[in-house]
């Protein structure tokens, strides 16, 4: 730690770094910082900066509003886009503490570190890779996002038919300079819709990964008078945007990939087979979180590479559960259901929990599903038992509220502010009128 502090110390005197971002997200992912000068980075490393938490949404109530931030020292980084001769910024991601130097309940990074600690316990670290897909829309005269692009690139398109792939550049060098290592980045499906994958790690850091990754594109896009957004269907018709989340554990005393089984047909082994039907048994319970927006359901719809079915398989795009074809250390499973406007901290959190529920409970997963689901007749699916997937927030928080897995992972405080902001958030858009039903009534009725 020390000489951690140390090596901190010669990054800021090297690069002039003048401020420091302290970072943490609320309950819903949003990103918050607060900003102190590099001159208090003992106080900082110490734990010693306070905010009021009562500000923050799912946070505290007014008269216990006091919270420290502890910043996790792997996480500094000096901002890319703000250096200049003699000039620049850094952040830490920190997690919340009570006065009394407690891990703080409602913080979603707290929230996913019990869920690692519990794999731990079991002899597991959990590696989580996400993709987490965008789309970039052009802004108007005032600087506001429009839903317009002129971008007219389709899945894996080159330039110059794809403008975005000047913003993409951008992003993977902003990216490459904080630490990141890409794999890739491409043009996806829908016009004005874009990817770029960075490597797994371990789920606390690819959560503080995927955080980052949300806020340098939408920094780097308002650079080129872009808008990025993670909201997942931002245009009927076309396809949405998906936080895949490929997932593994790690066998910390056999020093090996825990889903690897070369003896098996599939090359997976017991406690893959059980970690998929963890997920399976309890994805109707978590995809509040995973898919926490009324809008995430518009994307959970057949026929935009995006699933509906509760189903797994090697190969099947259309299922909800896929194993991509990796064997060995890179064995895993990727499930697809996700969106990028989950909190990252919380979507890991409970779909490691739903998982390793399976390994504990030592669950049999149903047989896979290989053939395109979409091109199913409804009988068909009926007859293979394959299940929906809640169809809307309201069914999927109605699950999460009953469910065992929400309060188990999240714990009382974290739940209980989750599940009524969801519910509000419902309530609203329950009583709203939209611009479909003027539309569809208004002259005919
Ligand atoms: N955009 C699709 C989704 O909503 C995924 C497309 C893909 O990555 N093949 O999940
Ligand atoms: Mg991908
Ligand atoms: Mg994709
Ligand atoms: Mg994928």
């Amino acid at each position: 730690r020390e000489s951690l502090i140390q090596e901190i110390k010669e990054t800021i005197e090297k690069k002039s770094v003048e401020l420091l971002h302290m970072q943490f997200v609320d309950i819903e992912g949003t990103l918050k910082h607060v900003t102190i000068t590099a001159e208090q980075l003992e106080q900082a490393v110490d734990g010693k900066v306070m905010f009021d938490g009562s500000s923050i949404t799912g946070f505290t109530p007014i008269n216990q509003s006091d919270l420290y931030l502890n910043p996790d020292l792997s996480t500094f980084a000096v901002l890319p886009w703000t250096e200049e001769d003699g000039y620049s910024e850094a952040r830490f991601l920190c997690s919340v503490t009570t006065p009394g130097g407690d891990d703080f309940e409602g913080d979603p990074r707290n929230v996913l570190k019990k869920t690692v600690k519990r794999a731990k316990d079991k002899g597991y670290s959990i590696s989580v890779g996400p993709e987490l897909e965008f789309f970039l829309f052009e802004t108007d005269e005032f600087g506001q996002p429009t839903i317009r692009t002129q971008d007219v690139g389709g899945y894996f398109e080159p330039s110059p038919k794809d403008e975005g792939e000047k913003v993409r550049l951008a992003i993977y060098k902003a990216l490459k300079m904080m630490g990141f290592t890409i794999e890739a980045s491409h043009h996806e499906v829908a016009v004005g819709q874009h990817e770029i994958n960075f490597k797994y790690a371990d789920a606390l850091a690819s959560a503080d990964a995927a955080t980052t990754y949300k806020w340098v594109v939408k920094t780097v896009a308002k650079q080129f008078g872009l808008h990025a957004t993670f909201m997942p269907k931002p245009l009927a018709g076309a396809n949405g945007s998906g936080m895949h989340t490929n997932i593994s554990l790690f066998d910390e005393e056999k020093q090996e990939n825990a889903f690897y089984d070369e003896t098996d047909t599939l090359g997976l082994s017991e406690t893959a087979y059980q970690f998929i039907a963890g997920l399976i048994d309890n994805v109707k319970d978590f995809v509040a979180v995973t898919n926490p927006l009324v809008n995430s359901y518009k994307r959970l719809v057949p026929g935009y590479e995006a699933p509906c079915y509760i189903a797994w398989s090697a190969s099947n795009r259309s299922a909800l559960i896929r194993i991509p074809a990796t064997r060995g250390a890179g064995t895993r499973v990727e499930i697809r259901c996700p969106d990028p406007s989950a909190n990252p901290y919380l979507a890991f959190a409970v779909v490691a929990a739903a998982g390793l529920d399976g390994v504990e409970r030592e669950l049999t997963a149903p047989p896979s599903v290989d053939a395109d689901i979409f091109n199913m007749s409804l009988d068909e699916i009926q007859a293979r038992g394959i299940e929906n997937l809640p169809t809307s927030l309201e069914s999927a928080i109605d699950r999460f509220e009953t469910g065992e897995i929400g309060l188990k992972t999240f714990g009382e405080h974290a739940f209980s502010e989750y599940v009524s902001l969801k519910r509000s958030e419902w309530d609203d858009f329950r009583i709203a009128v939209t611009g479909w039903e003027v539309d569809a009534y208004q002259s005919k009725f």
